[in-house]
């Protein structure tokens, strides 16, 4: 019996925050394999801000085609298989758009090894996010024992996986982020030295108070008026790591630079940006030390679950307003057993 593909396609550029009519819904029958292919059951489709990047313009990657299938990361298990790599049952991930099932080469997709943790840390705590976090703190920010590292969306995915790698590295962390709640998980379970809720607060006097020697390692995951703030007190040879600007993916018009840039001269501070493309090939000697962090209790993740492929136009604005709790993904069809 024939099976239908549903596919949110994207219909046109998105103006300011994703709207309705953004994405089409088309639904296709599943084709029949050719030699060498590849049918894969997307499980987790995950959701991410770069989505909004892809949706609108060239940047790492080209922009998601109109009218094609919106790009999307994802994890699914190969039910069929024409190609001598993959069998029915391998689990698989690798960009799989935002649809129920995707006909691969194999060229584009990594089989999962069997490792001692759940299939939804291959979304919150493997996968691209732990890469991100690890690779983006380590190498970028390179933070030693007793220095101050400040980190942005301290309670989101990535954000919450560096403020916990930077206490495991002996360091003072500062989170900032969105909510009281997410304050006070990022405190009380997640082990940060302080929060600071830069919606209620005025972030310069927080940061003045929970930085008092100065930020040496800033972990950017906003930029606009935070990234100012901070580089407003940056220690001597501080380390800023531009890994996202949230609050500028919706603009419609290209946000001011930052007014305390001179800091970086004075201060002698290096700030880089970091795409954790580049480090894909390294993914084994970063699980190598997240596993057993997660496994010892020293590193949590948690996952934010919509159900149903439907519900990834409405999910993905959760982002954008700070509503989701972790790492935001869908679920488009049951785990395998
Ligand atoms: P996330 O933090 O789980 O979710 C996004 C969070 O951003 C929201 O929960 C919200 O948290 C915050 N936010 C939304 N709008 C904001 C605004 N205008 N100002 C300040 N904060 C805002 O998402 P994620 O996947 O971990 O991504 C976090 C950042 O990392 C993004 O900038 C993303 O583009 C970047 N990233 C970069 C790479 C790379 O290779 N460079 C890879 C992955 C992710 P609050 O409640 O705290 O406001």
């Amino acid at each position: 019996m024939s099976r239908t593909n549903g596919q949110w396609r994207l219909a046109r550029r998105p103006v300011g925050n994703f709207q309705d009519g953004d994405f089409t819904w088309c639904e296709e029958p599943v084709p029949a394999l050719g030699d060498g292919q590849v049918l894969v059951r997307i499980v987790y489709l995950s959701l991410d801000p770069t989505n909004r990047i892809w949706a609108s313009q060239d940047s790492y990657l080209p922009a998601v085609k109109l009218g094609d299938v919106m790009r999307g990361g994802g994890i699914g298990v190969v039910e069929e298989s024409k190609n001598g790599a993959f069998a029915p049952g391998d689990v698989v991930q690798g960009l799989l758009g935002w649809q129920q099932f995707y006909v691969s080469s194999g060229s584009d997709l990594q089989k999962l090894p069997k490792l001692p943790v759940p299939l939804d840390a291959w979304s919150g705590l493997l996968g691209a996010i732990g890469l991100t976090a690890y690779f983006g703190l380590l190498e970028i920010g390179q933070p030693k024992a007793g220095e101050t590292v400040v980190v942005s969306t301290a309670a989101g995915a990535v954000g919450s996986l560096v403020g916990q790698i930077a206490k495991i590295k002996g360091c003072r962390v500062v989170g900032l982020t969105g909510s009281d709640e997410k304050c006070e998980w990022i405190v009380k379970d997640l082990g940060y030295d302080a929060a600071i809720n830069y919606k209620k607060e005025n972030v310069a006097e927080a940061l003045r108070k929970h930085c008092p020697k100065g930020i040496d390692v800033y972990f950017d995951n906003v930029g606009g008026d935070i990234l100012n703030e901070v580089l407003g007190q940056i220690a001597l040879r501080a380390r800023i790591v531009s890994c996202g600007m949230i609050s500028g993916y919706n603009a419609t018009t290209p946000p001011p630079g930052p007014s305390n840039i001179i800091n970086l001269l004075v201060r002698r501070g290096r700030m880089e940006g970091f795409i954790v493309l580049d480090y894909l090939s390294r993914a084994e000697e970063c699980f190598r030390e997240l596993i057993p962090w997660w496994a010892a209790g020293k590193l949590k993740y948690r996952v934010d679950i919509a159900d149903g492929l439907e519900s990834a136009p409405k999910a993905v604005l959760r982002l954008f307003d700070g509503s989701n709790a972790g790492k935001l993904i869908v679920r488009v069809s049951p785990e395998p057993s």
